[in-house]
């Protein structure tokens, strides 16, 4: 907790599954932010209204970083095998910053990966002042698709 009045950006969403990630990626962020190693929180809603949670881990390595939505999806998948339905990042601002905490896109390789695993996901992105949930597949029109997996995950 930084003691800082940081303003919710839940507000934001007229939808309400929306504004459950929003709020819950902003209560996680909000009490466990630190500058330049846990700036984001990430939210995912699954199909029974469970919540999960991630953290972004930053590193001294830029590429050893993790992203708040891989986490919360490692989260999710150890909670349950339910469907995943919406996904949140919000990023806290800096003690330098406007007191506004931001919701965040999913960055091109948690495109991927949330894809990979919940491709009905939807995520929250800002679209002129107010947020929707866009379909994962809409943030990334040409998904790379290997071989290695079958179509669907499978438990084999
Ligand atoms: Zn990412």
């Amino acid at each position: 907790m930084t003691g800082r009045l940081v303003a919710d950006p839940a507000s934001h969403c007229p939808d309400q599954a929306a504004r459950t990630v929003v709020a819950a990626a902003f209560a996680a962020i909000s009490s466990r932010y630190v500058l330049a190693r846990h700036q984001i929180a990430a939210a995912i809603l699954d199909g029974n209204g469970g919540i999960h949670l991630g953290l972004h881990v930053d590193a001294m390595v830029g590429r050893a970083a993790v992203c708040a939505e891989a986490g919360a999806l490692s989260a999710a998948r150890l909670a349950t095998s339910a469907p995943l339905i919406a996904v949140a990042a919000v990023r806290y601002p800096k003690p330098t910053e406007t007191a506004q905490a931001r919701i965040v896109p999913p960055c091109g390789l948690c495109r991927e990966l949330l894809l990979d695993h919940a491709p009905a996901l939807r995520a929250v992105v800002h679209d002129g002042p107010e947020a929707r949930l866009a379909p994962m597949a809409d943030l990334l029109p040409h998904k790379y698709v290997g071989t290695k997996w079958p179509t669907a995950p499978t438990r084999s």
